[in-house]
């Protein structure tokens, strides 16, 4: 069975109507990313599906109970690390780590939660005396601290830098090998691209898309972009023929094709013919970026 079931939630405030008539799932141990501009209706769906906020219409099944009654049964069972959770600033890092695993009757040891999360050098360090991202850090070992079988994670490296934020990714990707089922939402779409199994995109309370990040990527209908190094003495024109005209500045040659196999094979042919080097060819199919962007500007025309 399915950890999350959702079928045609809606939610309105008033006028609004901000979750309007959704359906998905997310499988056991399944990294799901709720991906969608601001106001598309993520944080009322992630609210829902956390028991914190009730719905107007649908279903919602979620590790196998309703979130609106489940009570104190079902929050023990999941883990919900916000953006911008409010801490007791006097405590230690190792105290509010341990307060919040008491909470749980199924909880992980402290100090392994804050090795976990790569706050081992902080233990002893009051919460006030953090930085941000280590703020953030602790926002995750405080999630994890009931051992969740699904955690809630929203934008979970927001204000963190380059490594921290591969650290993230990294302890992310091992919660998957424990078998927890994670909920994404966040803005980076390459954390997405990274991390996740499937993503859903939303835009005024809909779903508009709903896959694999390589299913959304060759579902689009955007180039792949061959680029290279116009070798010396070949003008601009010798080109060789191919689906889409290439363009040239600065030196290199821009081909946004949507033949890219049969593209890239006549120009590496035609450069093996003629003895020239292609230095610094690249084959670059669409992002998951560049897809998102295409299909919120699509929807939002
Ligand atoms: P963001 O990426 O900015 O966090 P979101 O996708 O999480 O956005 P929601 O916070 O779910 O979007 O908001 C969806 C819509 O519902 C928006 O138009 C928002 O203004 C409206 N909304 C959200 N909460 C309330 C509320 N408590 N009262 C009235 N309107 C609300």
């Amino acid at each position: 069975m399915a950890t999350i079931e959702v079928r045609d939630l809606t939610r309105a405030y008033g006028p609004v109507r901000a979750v309007d008539g959704i359906s998905f799932s997310v499988g056991d141990g399944e990294i799901f990313a709720l991906l969608g501009p601001n106001g598309a209706g993520k944080t009322t769906t992630v609210e829902i599906l956390e028991g914190y906020r009730t719905r107007d219409a649908g279903d919602v099944s979620v590790l196998g109970m309703d979130p609106a009654t489940g009570g104190s049964a079902y929050r023990a069972r999941i883990g919900v690390v916000l953006q911008s959770a409010g801490f007791e600033e006097e405590f230690t890092v190792h105290e509010l780590v341990r307060l919040q695993t008491r909470l749980y009757p199924r909880c992980h040891d402290p100090a392994e939660l804050i090795t976990l999360v790569g706050l081992d050098g902080k233990s002893g360090a009051r919460v006030k005396h953090l930085s941000g991202g280590q703020r953030r850090r602790l926002d995750l070992a405080l999630g994890l601290a009931g051992a969740p079988e699904l955690l809630f994670l929203d934008e979970p490296t927001t204000g963190f830098d380059p490594a921290a934020r591969h650290h993230a990714w990294e302890l992310i990707a091992g919660l998957r090998k424990l078998g927890t089922t994670i909920l994404l939402t966040t803005h980076y779409l390459e954390e997405a691209q990274r991390l996740a199994d499937r993503v859903a995109v939303m835009r005024d309370g809909r779903l508009i898309a709903l896959g694999t990040p390589e299913e959304l990527r060759a579902g689009s209908d955007l180039p792949t972009v061959i680029g290279f190094d116009l070798p010396a003495g070949v003008p601009a024109d010798g080109l060789p023929t191919l689906s889409a005209r290439p363009s040239v500045a600065l030196g290199r040659v821009r081909v946004e094709s949507h033949d890219p196999l049969a593209d890239t094979w006549r120009i590496t042919g035609w450069a093996r013919d003629r003895g020239l080097g292609l230095p610094d060819l690249t084959v670059a199919p669409p992002s998951l970026e560049e897809v998102y962007l295409a299909l919120t500007e699509e929807t939002a025309r």
